[in-house]
């Protein structure tokens, strides 16, 4: 069973710690539970909205409707062989810990991923990624949910649609399904990938070449250079990095100085939108309660009882600039409510 709250304060379930309500509260704990919170949002045609760890959310204002959280648990081995071993993990789980509890079985493959917040459940709606990893890397299969018919679906990783901060929840599957459990095959033969950034450098300075350092050097990398939302709210990246012609590269070169890119295909090159939002003169600057991240020009934050649509209008502004200056449209990353 699970409980209903009414005019539930959301503020500590976002990490942009925007002050708002939704009109009731639902945490599930199990798939059945699940199945009939849905009866009863669909019996009282209410809106619902799914909330993880809330690090990839801005709330525009108070919910009216009810978020569901899932808070389904558990780590369970679901098949092994010697070169892997298949867990199965509730979507109510802290990515970080699944991170952790990999590392110290000595399985790899989601190292690289150390540190990032939010739930294992919705690793794969944004197909997370960081240090040269994705989810999809080591995801198998998905499963949750039909909102319309209540019944379970299973998700094979092709039938995901994995790409670049994208998959099939986003887009075909976007309001109709919650994801209850995700299957990651991980390896007891873990290959490293240190070739990103400067994780080459900061694994040398600990010693060896091991899951357990990577996941030193990827957390300390990540602490020097991404503000804790504990301390001041944010949702990590803002935008996400533009994928674009490799021609306007070639025109942007002839007008600015060493355009960092990063090749994708033969014609699509990915620009780093923090690079684009700074050589606009964002980074660092604040504009009354909102601003863009001294550190990050990628990452917007809530100098301090900001709402929602006081970082929309900055978004607004920042795209605005980069489109004048540079050509290039910035896309969201973060889930505007
Ligand atoms: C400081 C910081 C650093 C970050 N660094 C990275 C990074 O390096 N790489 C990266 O990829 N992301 C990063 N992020 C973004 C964020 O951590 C990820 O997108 C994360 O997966 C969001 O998880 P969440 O549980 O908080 O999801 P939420 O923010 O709660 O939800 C995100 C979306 O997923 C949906 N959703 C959540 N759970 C479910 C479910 N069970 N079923 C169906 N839909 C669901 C929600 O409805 C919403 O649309 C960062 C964020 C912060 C604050």
């Amino acid at each position: 069973m699970y409980n209903i709250s009414h005019n539930f304060c959301l503020k500590p379930l976002n990490t942009f710690g925007i002050d708002v309500k939704s009109e009731y509260y639902i945490e599930i704990q199990s798939i059945d539970d699940l199945r009939e919170a849905i009866k009863w949002v669909k019996d009282n045609h209410f809106e619902w909205f799914v909330l993880g760890g809330g690090s990839n959310v801005l709330f525009k204002g108070d919910f009216k409707g009810v978020v569901i959280k899932p808070g389904i648990v558990g780590i369970d081995v679901v098949a092994e062989d010697e070169q892997s071993i298949s867990i199965k993990v509730g979507a109510g789980v802290e990515w970080d810990n699944l991170v952790e509890y990999a590392v110290n079985s000595g399985l790899g493959g989601i190292e690289n991923l150390s540190l990032i917040p939010g739930s294992v459940g919705a690793s794969p709606i944004q197909n997370i990624g960081a240090y040269g990893v994705e989810a999809k890397d080591t995801i198998e299969y998905v499963e949750g949910v039909y909102i319309d018919t209540l019944k379970s679906f299973k998700i094979t990783k092709d039938e995901c649609k994995f790409d670049y901060r994208d998959s099939i929840f986003k887009n075909e599957l976007k309001g109709k399904v919650i994801i209850t459990h995700v299957v990651f095959r991980l390896s007891k033969t873990p290959k490293l990938i240190v070739h990103y950034g400067n994780l080459e450098e900061e694994l040398k300075l600990l010693g060896g070449m091991n899951i357990a350092n990577v996941r030193k050097a990827v957390s300390a990398i990540r602490n020097s250079k991404l503000p804790d939302p504990k301390e001041i709210g944010n949702a990590g990246s803002f935008f996400k990095n533009p994928v674009v012609d490799i021609t306007l590269v070639e025109d942007l070169q002839e007008k600015f100085d060493k355009v960092p890119y990063y090749p994708v295909n033969e014609n699509l090159v990915k620009l780093p939108a923090g690079w684009l939002i700074e050589q606009c003169g964002w980074k660092g600057k604040q504009v009354g309660r909102v601003g863009v991240h001294k550190m990050q020009a990628l990452v917007l934050v809530n100098h301090g009882g900001c709402t929602g649509n006081e970082v929309i209008d900055l978004a607004h502004r920042i795209r605005e600039s980069v489109m004048e200056k540079f050509n290039v449209a910035l896309e969201m990353e973060v889930n505007v409510i």
